[in-house]
């Protein structure tokens, strides 16, 4: 087996002078600074050097905060960018593996994208979320989150300790570096944190800070900060499972800041939300340098290129990562871990250097990770587009560390845990799921705060149709739909669901079945067409649903506001009900025939044509295909047998329908809801059947 960091640093080499070729000036710092202001503070910012001696244009060295940011104005980024950029992290964390802390510094630079000036920033506190039992995450969860729970003691947080600003003038970073006149403030004190969705003072996952002086439009904002995190059990995806960490979420995050008519917002503002027991992420997209200060025979996967070898420094060894066109990072660590690498090539001709860091259990599964991570990449890149990172990281986690497992992060996937030694299909499942998210979540970039939808459901869809054409495992779809008991609307905030359970029946069932419900309207040829062009229009964009939709509208060339309206914005779920079965013996041209008489019922939102189902004792069956208009309609059948059952949808095609209970009745006899029962769960069992041969 290879090591990551063997001949790939060739590779390295290579795009690190594509990099240096690519010079480009985000802002210079110089060595001194004189504050000029009365009320303005000078800052000495000591920094202490992470690498040792330099000797690549990434280097960090640096006795103050100026020295710094000169490091970072001579940073070179691959053009053209394929996102705004709009901030950029520079971030050293040291990992304590005794106590499982990480200690950080970071240098955040946000260029004010809008046109009003902005007296206040926000950064996410994620760690807070698992602080105490009074988090709004706690109290929302109930300590849990899929089937993994907090245990005892298993708390954690995160320490935000000083906080400095600095601002540049709009278009003026060269004179403003001449002229020394670079200002900083010490913002510690201006601090608080803001409970914006609940009011719950208990909750610190989301920090208020009030700037002295506003950031002008086009000016860019520079923060060092201080933090720490006391990493707490892994049960909600971050934090540690013995000796593993999974790095998620973990550092001070400045919010995503919406500029006019970005997701039809009137107004430009912080879009600033609290860590919720039923919501992920939402942020810009930018670049990152990331520095981890590990112990020696640990071994580090990140979002993005490592830079180099990991240098050695006593016991402890340095790995250092660089992403552009990203709005997280994430990395995970472990002595343990077991490095494969494999090179994906895309239709494109662009290579992907997929890195698998896998529990020594999976070690044996190497290739069922590697084919399933290829097919996805390829799959996906001949729907939407290309991949568009050098690299993507596959983390296994280990026996116990479920809770970290099957989450994404841009250009990093956790894949499930090394539970079983001969997983079944989940195994695949899970990664491909993930990948989707890459073009999702990572890519398109929604807010999972407020449109969590427009993430999950669209890459349940596509894992479903992965799974489906390649490895021709089926999702019941049809049968899944009956799990939604409660349909709420697809366009609301996360943490307005009643629980886990509806935010993802919803989310994930409800909204995979309304994209198929279009699928199967406008076909499967012009869907694809539709995800293509609303990836290729969208990407990096931050789209709404709203967005979705027009795209939609422009593929199929009809309005679908209707549709929108009652299944997305609205909760509505179609249903039709047998309400009565009569039969009577009739004469019928010197002949004694059966005259069998249905009444169906419109209970919920209309369905074009309902396929009615006759089945009759002597082994006949008959099939009518109903006008779903009416609210309430009779159905004559004559024929020489009497009836044995009637059925509604009988193959499940009105994905949409989720009570299914009322779509069956017996002839002639009682309609007592036990024998709809019996015959729904016949049919619910013979329909899993066939479809999950596994
Ligand atoms: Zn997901």
């Amino acid at each position: 087996m290879k090591r990551l960091r063997g001949k790939p640093a060739v590779l390295l080499m290579l795009i690190l002078s594509f990099l240096m070729l690519a010079v480009h000036t985000h802002l210079r710092g110089e060595s001194e600074n004189h504050a000029h202001e009365h009320h303005a503070r000078t800052m000495s910012f000591h920094i202490d050097d992470p690498h040792g001696e330099q000797d690549d244009e990434t280097k960090v060295q640096a006795d103050g905060l100026d020295r710094w940011l000169s490091s970072l104005a001579n940073a070179s980024w691959p053009e053209p960018a394929l996102s705004e950029r709009t901030v950029h992290y520079d971030i050293h964390v040291y990992l304590d593996e005794k106590e499982m802390k990480l200690i950080g510094r970071q240098l955040v630079v946000w260029t004010h994208p809008g046109r009003l000036p902005v007296h206040e920033v926000y950064f996410h506190a994620y760690p807070n979320a698992f602080e105490s039992k009074k988090t709004s995450f706690m109290r929302e969860s109930g300590g849990k989150l899929r089937q993994d729970k907090m245990p005892k003691g298993g708390y954690g947080h995160m320490n935000i300790g000083r906080i400095v600003y600095s601002r540049y003038p709009a278009g003026q970073t060269e004179k403003a570096s001449q002229e020394n006149s670079r200002t900083s403030w010490e913002l510690s004190n201006s601090s608080h944190y803001v409970q914006p969705d609940d009011g719950n003072r208990h909750d610190r996952t989301l920090l208020r800070v009030d700037l002295p002086e506003p950031v002008q439009p086009g000016e860019q904002a520079v923060f060092a900060i201080d933090f720490t995190v006391k990493l707490p059990f892994a049960f909600a995806r971050m934090g540690v499972v013995d000796d593993f960490v999974m790095a998620g979420q973990w550092f001070p995050k400045l919010s995503a800041f919406e500029t006019e008519g970005r997701r039809g917002r009137a107004r430009e503002g912080w879009n600033a939300h609290q860590y919720h027991g039923n919501s992920e992420f939402y942020a810009d997209f930018g670049t990152y340098r990331v520095t981890m200060d590990v112990p020696h025979d640990y071994i580090v996967a990140a979002t993005g290129i490592a830079v180099g070898e990991p240098r050695q420094h006593e016991n402890r060894s340095l790995h250092r990562f660089i992403a552009y066109d990203v709005h997280d990072f994430a990395w995970a660590a472990s002595p343990h871990f077991v490095v494969e690498e494999h090179t994906v090539r895309q239709q494109n001709g662009d290579p992907v250097r997929l890195l698998l860091y896998l529990d020594p259990d999976h070690a044996h599964l190497r290739d069922r990770y590697i084919k399933a991570a290829s097919t996805a990449l390829k799959r996906f890149g001949e729907w939407m587009g290309p991949y568009p990172y050098p690299t993507l990281s596959v983390v296994v986690p280990p026996k116990g560390g479920n809770g970290a497992g099957g989450m994404e992060y841009p250009a990093l996937i956790t894949a499930w845990a090394a539970e079983k030694s001969d997983p079944g299909y989940e195994l695949e499942r899970v990664v491909i799921h993930e990948i989707g998210h890459q073009y999702f979540y990572g890519i398109l970039a929604n807010n999972e705060f407020e449109e969590a939808w427009l993430d999950e459901a669209f890459t349940s869809y596509v894992e479903d149709r992965v799974m489906r054409e390649e490895y021709k495992v089926y999702s019941p779809a049809p049968v899944e739909a009956g799990f939604v008991t409660t349909p709420a609307p697809l366009a609301q905030n996360a943490w307005e669901y009643q629980d886990h359970g509806h935010y993802a029946d919803n989310v994930y069932v409800r909204g995979k079945l309304v994209l198929r419900e279009i699928e199967k309207r406008i076909g499967t040829e012009l869907m694809d067409q539709a995800l293509k062009q609303y990836y290729k229009h969208w990407k990096f964009k931050h789209p709404s649903t709203q967005d979705f939709q027009q795209v939609l509208e422009w593929i199929s060339g009809e309005s679908w506001d209707d549709f929108f309206r009652t299944f997305i914005y609205g909760g509505a779920m179609t249903d039709y009900a047998i309400v009565s079965v009569q039969s009577q013996i009739v004469q019928q041209h010197g002949e004694t025939v059966y005259e069998h008489e249905l009444f169906i019922e419109k209970q919920g939102v209309e369905y074009p044509r309902v396929p009615l189902q006759l089945r009759f004792e002597d082994g006949s069956v008959m099939n009518r295909l109903l006008d779903g208009r009416p609210e309430r309609q009779k159905v004559t059948v004559l024929h020489r047998s009497p009836l044995k059952m009637a059925v509604l949808d009988p193959h499940y095609t009105m994905l949409l329908e989720n009570r299914r209970l009322n779509n069956y009745m017996r002839g002639n006899v009682d309609q007592n809801e036990n024998i709809r029962w019996t015959l729904a769960i016949v049919h619910a069992v013979e329909n899993m059947m066939r479809l999950w041969v596994w």
